[in-house]
């Protein structure tokens, strides 16, 4: 089989099969695990949607969207060896991106945004910067040409590699914990599309503390679960991903785990780039990549969403619709992916 997407598609088949029971429907007591809130560390929830026989409940009491039983921790990494990712990262980290350029721009927003709130040196040293999970190094590469001393840590070798000319020793093939860095080491640190997949969200955050200088500002990147988007397509978006993603972040949530982990909200930039029109009928077309499922909508549905997703293909009403649509989720303040921007309050203590 050549074709990229059929490929992609038969490996999460396989994955799947490995890990659910096809009588009960559910996942393999020796891959599962229960688990309370992450945030709250409460027990009640209810169940919020289902996706491939994944299971996402809301917690009753702080309202945090979660996998539940979630896959354990070794099911969760080997997952991050598996056939699917490899052949994912052909086309996400392998090969050059078609999006590198989109890329270079919201690298290049984000750290305009940090620097309004991170302190510049006198030296014009902007100080030490962290990113967790450095991906291909496009963000750490434009903040070292933005003056930060840059520190990474990224669990995948190859993508260690692609930093190594540029950060030596500063880049650390390993989990955070393992990295072993010194108290109150950073002034900035930075995770994106990372802290959706983290098992134990507190213990990091717990570590980031450790970590973290006074006045540390941190950035934190994920979906909105609250969006727009996923009140309108629900489990059907791309990110509803139970084979990796674990925890499904609202401002609120993530809010509340700072507050409990030494940081404070300084500010939550809402940005909606998938809240297009075209992009809401293709929902109803077919299912994303991340689904082994197709999508149960009547045949009519499915033709009448082609015929008038045809008419968002004509360039002048695609250019209107990808400026202006995600203005309006924006400005609820129910942006498809929340930037959130925190400080460091103070030291948490753990006994
Ligand atoms: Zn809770």
């Amino acid at each position: 089989m050549d074709n990229y997407e059929d490929r992609l598609k038969s490996a999460l088949i396989n994955q799947h099969k490995k890990w659910f029971d096809h009588n009960t429907r559910s996942l393999r007591p020796e891959h599962a695990q229960e688990i309370n809130c992450p945030v709250c560390d409460l027990a009640a929830h209810k169940l919020y949607f289902q996706k491939d026989w994944f299971k996402f409940v809301k917690c009753s009491e702080c309202g945090m969207v979660f996998l539940n039983p979630r896959l354990n921790e070794k099911a969760t990494y080997d997952f991050y060896n598996s056939e699917w990712t490899a052949i994912y990262n052909e086309r996400k980290f392998d090969a050059v991106p078609r999006t590198i350029k989109l890329d270079d721009i919201i690298n290049e927003t984000n750290l305009n945004l940090l620097e309004n709130f991170a302190d510049k040196r006198t030296d014009g040293n902007r100080g030490n910067l962290l990113e967790i999970g450095t991906g291909s190094g496009f963000f750490i590469r434009k903040a070292v040409e933005h003056g930060y001393n840059a520190y990474g840590v990224e669990l995948n070798y190859n993508n260690c590699m692609k930093v190594k000319d540029l950060l030596g020793d500063n880049i650390i093939n390993a989990d955070l914990y393992s990295a072993r860095f010194s108290a109150r080491m950073f002034d900035v640190i930075y995770m994106r599309d990372v802290f959706e997949h983290v098992p134990d969200p507190k213990r990091m955050l717990y570590e980031m503390n450790r970590i973290a200088n006074d006045g540390c500002v941190i950035y934190i990147e994920v979906p909105n679960i609250e969006g727009l988007i996923y009140k309108i397509v629900k489990e059907k978006h791309v990110c509803v991903f139970g084979f990796e993603h674990l925890n499904y972040w609202s401002p609120q949530s993530l809010a509340r785990i700072l507050g409990t982990c030494g940081f404070e909200v300084a500010e939550i930039k809402h940005e909606s780039l998938d809240f297009t029109l075209s992009r809401l009928l293709a929902h109803f077309c077919e299912a994303s990549f991340t689904s082994i499922e197709p999508v149960h909508y009547p045949a009519i549905v499915k033709l009448l969403a082609r015929f008038v997703s045809l008419g968002f293909s004509l360039p002048l009403l695609s250019t209107i619709d990808k400026r202006l649509t995600p203005l309006i989720a924006d400005s609820m303040r129910r942006g498809s992916v929340i930037k959130t921007i925190a400080r460091k309050t103070g030291d948490i203590l753990l006994i």
